[in-house]
């Protein structure tokens, strides 16, 4: 039986290089050449998941088709292997000592002490070798380490990849360390140093990288691919130049440019066939040269955090790619739109999305926004709490229930056009128990997402504990509110639009989260048309 391989990604000097970029471009790469990859996500904190984190911590939760709250890491392995991930694509330290606990507790170790060497370490090499095994074996497992070499949180998993590369011999693991060469304008250099200074950590516990991922500003020369491979105790074609690029999408072919991927399989003695990446250069060119360009205008709260909607972003650029356009998406915060008007912000947008979020501020500004789209036409696209506001929009301006609310937010409000379904009532703990994951949402024929989607059964990604409430179903509906997605025993109402707008469309669940680069999520898609119909005519889109 063929032997599964292993990648393990490291990353040193700073945070935010894009180590997960980099891994998904590698697991993208590797796939392209015909091998099964499966990629795994290791983040060094104590919490057991994102889900619990704020979005100025962490920046966006990712969710899975199995319900499982991620990093949005996995977002990017999602986008560039086209591939779903799961629950045991991304491990925490939180849940490697909650399950070591949970063994000691039932005796397993009976006798033993339980430490971090060899019980934390045996346990993250577990999970690796899992990934291997699943959906069919995998040809390759990426592993993803989070944090940056040198942090004492991340030590038991540099051990753990340590061990592994003893054990599966060195044919069987690749080492790759992404690392910054930074060029300082007052000396006009580029300096390798910081670069040397991670490596030689990296060594000191054990681990000589094999390869170099340099993220640089300028031309990684010879001379200083020389002189970091010299320093570093690596070959000069193992040290590759991950210049600074427009799209993130460019990251796989440039890295193939680098040749790679011919240096993963050679050291890993795997065979793989040429690849096709023309597919991926023609999304790359559309992306970098759009004929035309629409704005649109995101009104939400963590709008200065550009990770907190990270898959939104990519959404729309999945959407231009499709529609032959380039998508300008400006960040407005509700509180200042507010502040100031819808008009000021609104009034050249082509299209207007208010995504999901938690808590009552920056609520009044985005039904602000909401009451200037249905007025004056303009595309709309709400994402979960996104959909609870246009509700109470409604509700409160068409209705003329002006103090509909969501629960959420006024828990004494007399009209919770937005509520609590019982189930959601009794829980009292924050970790894991809002309505998670893939489900599925039958649509209305006729309706604008029947169009959109093209069939009437679809499924969805859900992370919310609110629902519309159904004892103003009929109340909304007669004042021109329309159901299009209800849950398949019609008692969730999943989509709403609106009629006599061109479109107008409110999910209660994540679309962002299933938009893929060469295949956009209908409803970004059928958006970003509609925005490209209101600002270069019917016939344009
Ligand atoms: N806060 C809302 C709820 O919990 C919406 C959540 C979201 O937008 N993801 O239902």
């Amino acid at each position: 039986m063929k032997r599964v391989k292993y990648i393990f990604v490291t990353g040193g000097v700073v945070s935010s290089l894009g180590k997960g970029l980099a891994s998904a471009s590698l697991g993208k790469l590797l796939q392209a050449r015909g091998l099964k990859v499966n990629m795994i996500k290791f983040d060094p904190y104590i919490n057991v998941d994102p889900g619990t984190m704020s979005p100025f911590q962490h920046g966006e939760v990712f969710v899975t088709e199995d319900g499982a709250e991620t990093d949005l890491d996995l977002g990017h392995y999602e986008r560039f292997l086209d591939q779903n991930m799961g629950r045991q694509n991304n491990v925490t330290a939180g849940q490697i000592y909650d399950s070591v606990i949970a063994k000691e507790r039932r005796g397993d170790y009976l006798g033993g002490t339980v430490q971090v060497i060899p019980h934390i370490t045996d346990e993250i090499k577990g999970r690796i070798k899992k990934l291997g095994r699943v959906n069919g074996r995998a040809d390759v497992v990426i592993a993803e380490i989070g944090g940056t070499v040198g942090d004492i949180e991340s030590l038991p998993f540099l051990e753990a990849i340590r061990q592994m590369g003893l054990e599966e011999g060195r044919e069987a693991v690749v080492y790759v360390h992404l690392t910054l060469v930074p060029y300082i304008k007052a000396a006009k250099e580029v300096k390798t140093k910081p670069t040397q200074h991670s490596v030689k950590e990296l060594r000191e516990i054990g681990i000589q990288p094999d390869i170099l991922l340099c993220r640089t500003e300028r031309k990684l020369t010879k001379a200083l691919r020389d002189k970091i491979a010299l320093f570093c105790n690596v070959t000069p074609h193992s040290v590759i130049e991950a210049k600074d690029v427009d799209s993130v999408y460019e990251v796989p072919l440039m890295f193939h440019r680098e040749g790679l991927d011919d240096l993963i399989l050679a050291q890993l003695g795997l065979r793989g066939r040429q690849p096709d990446l023309s597919q991926w250069e023609e999304m790359v060119e559309r992306i970098m040269h759009p004929p035309r360009r629409v704005k649109i205008v995101v009104c939400g709260k963590y709008v200065n955090l550009w990770d907190a909607y990270k898959s939104i972003n990519e959404a729309f650029v999945h959407a231009g790619v499709e529609n032959d356009v380039g998508v300008e998406v400006k960040w407005v915060d509700s509180e200042e739109l507010l502040e100031k008007g819808a008009k000021h912000f609104l009034r050249d947008a082509d299209g207007v999305l208010v995504p999901g979020g938690f808590g009552e501020r920056g609520i009044e500004g985005k039904l602000e926004a909401i009451r200037w789209v249905r007025e004056k036409k303009i595309p709309f696209l709400g994402i979960c709490l996104g959909m609870q506001c246009a509700v109470i929009e409604f509700a409160r301006n068409v209705c003329g229930l002006l103090a509909a609310n969501s629960v959420e937010f006024d828990s004494e409000t007399p009209h919770p056009v937005i509520h609590l379904m019982p189930d959601q009532q009794r829980i009292r703990a924050k970790g894991g128990t809002m309505r998670l994951g893939a489900y599925p949402c039958i649509l209305t024929k006729g309706s604008l997402v029947h169009k959109a989607y093209g069939e009437l059964q679809i499924s969805e990604r859900h992370r919310h504990r609110y629902e519309f409430n159904n004892e103003y179903r009929e109340c909304l509906s007669e004042c021109g509110l329309r159901v299009s997605g209800l849950s398949p025993d019609g008692k969730l109402v999943e989509i709403i639009e609106l009629e006599g707008h061109p479109w107008f469309v409110a999910g209660q669940f994540h679309p962002e989260l299933k938009s893929r680069p060469t295949r956009a999520h209908p409803l970004f898609r059928e958006f970003v048309r509609a925005a490209v119909a209101r600002r270069y005519g019917p016939g344009a889109a």
